[in-house]
């Protein structure tokens, strides 16, 4: 028999009547003769309404703490989507990530998974039972609660599926497919019938929140075969997710994002000489920041300035240990702009296809939108730009390059 998961998102448990919804498409797969685990993240937006909570009371509270108070949103919608399962007649038991043994590194708030123990699953499997298993939350050897960071639950259905050798690992959403962009800022987005590993990654890498950027990793590094498809229209297969050699042709634009969730720090008259840049990005990495977009302005009277983009979630921890840093090199200001998103073009083979660049910026300049940052890679191409210029960046480059939709796309979203 073979072990299929199955993973719903917040808006697929959002209430009781959908996850008695879920518990039907559980139950399906069951009854079509496969092993089933059905991984689920929090009902609806309790996530963010914890994280709220956790701001009442400390504008930076402890990440060991917040781990302890978001895992608690899991706990709440596994046990009700067994209890569902078992009311419509079929055995189920839930598990928290700390019953499964699924063991993440010693990080909070964003650990990786380092290992799942697949024996107590396997036995429940054996003993011909649904299990409803916590995504997002993990256990370190020590004992200590962890989470994935935002969207894991994602990467907590790969790893179990690879851990247990699943034949496929199912992610039901609220939207019907991968999408040449989010419908939900641009409606004339086309629907992708397949999309390789290495697309989605850079995809989901640059906001395409549509999936967890570490499981499409996951699933690329076990050739786990991959699908996103519709909690409220089970027949629609959806997205494959496919191995890179198995794409008959490498688009030279697959796709394009935004991401809002960044800001950009400027560290001011940054005195010209070795050692500064590596003392700067040397501190941040140690205190566990990743720098994304990076910038050094021209040399003036033996000054830089050096400005770089973070994740919002970082920038308290980061102002606090670059005040330090600036002291020492004897940088004169930080400067931080909120007011940031950065689009990003997504293409595997865009790197033989001259003009791209030029195209996106083209694109930008007609939308009339002014770019305060690029960065470059073999397959993508990001521009930082004022956060409310992002849904028309978005769909000027979408239009440029051919990508629009014949049809406004309907997107099953209930909210
Ligand atoms: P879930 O709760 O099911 O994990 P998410 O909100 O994390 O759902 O992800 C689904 C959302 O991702 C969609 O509602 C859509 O707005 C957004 N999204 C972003 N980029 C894309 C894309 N390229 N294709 C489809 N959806 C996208
Ligand atoms: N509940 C978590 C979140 O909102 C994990 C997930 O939804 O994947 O980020
Ligand atoms: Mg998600």
């Amino acid at each position: 028999m073979a072990i299929v998961v199955q993973k719903f998102g917040g808006t697929s448990v959002g209430d009781t009547a959908k996850i008695k919804n879920v518990a039907k498409a559980v139950i399906r797969e069951y009854r079509n003769g496969n092993k089933v685990v059905a991984v689920v993240s929090a009902m609806g937006k309790t996530t963010d309404y914890l994280v709220k909570l956790a701001k009442e009371i400390s504008p930076n509270p402890c990440h060991r703490e917040m781990d302890m108070l978001l895992s608690s949103g899991e706990q709440v919608s596994i046990s009700l989507l067994a209890m569902a399962i078992q009311e419509a007649g079929c055995p189920c038991v839930s598990m928290l990530a700390s019953q499964i043994g699924i063991i993440t590194e010693n990080v909070h708030s964003r650990a990786r998974i380092v290992d799942i123990k697949t024996d107590k699953i396997q036995k429940y499997l054996d003993d011909n039972k649904i299990v409803v298993a916590a995504g997002f939350q993990g256990i370190t050897l020590e004992g200590e609660i962890t989470t994935l960071g935002r969207g894991g639950s994602d990467t907590s259905a790969v790893a179990i599926a690879a851990a247990l050798k699943a034949q496929r690992c199912d992610i039901y959403s609220d939207v019907d497919a991968i999408y040449t962009a989010d419908p939900r800022m641009v409606p004339l987005a086309s629907r992708l019938g397949e999309v390789s590993y290495g697309e989605m990654l850079e995809l989901a890498r640059v906001g395409a929140k549509v999936l967890h950027p570490r499981s499409v990793e996951t699933a690329k590094q076990f050739n786990m075969p991959l699908r996103l498809r519709s909690s409220f229209n089970i027949e629609d297969t959806g997205t494959l997710v496919v191995g890179d050699d198995e794409m008959e042709l490498h688009r030279p634009v697959t796709g394009i994002a935004a991401d809002l969730k960044q800001v950009r720090i400027a560290i001011l008259r940054v005195p010209d000489k070795p050692g500064v840049a590596a003392k700067i990005f040397g501190t941040l990495s140690e205190n566990n920041i990743s720098v994304d977009m990076i910038i050094q302005s021209l040399e003036e009277d033996q000054y830089n300035n050096i400005a770089f983009t973070v994740n919002e979630s970082d920038l308290t921890n980061a102002i606090s240990v670059l005040e330090r840093v600036r002291q020492e090199i004897e940088a004169s200001e930080i400067v931080v702009d909120n007011n940031i998103a950065k689009v990003s073009l997504v293409g595997a083979g865009m790197v033989d296809r001259p003009g791209i660049a030029a195209g996106m910026f083209n694109a930008l300049a007609d939308a009339g939108i002014n770019i305060k940052m690029i960065s470059t890679s073999e397959i993508k191409i990001s521009c930082l730009v004022a956060k409310e210029k992002a849904e028309n960046a978005l769909k000027s480059i979408h239009t440029k390059f051919g990508l629009d939709a014949k049809e406004l796309q309907s997107i099953d979203a209930t909210e």
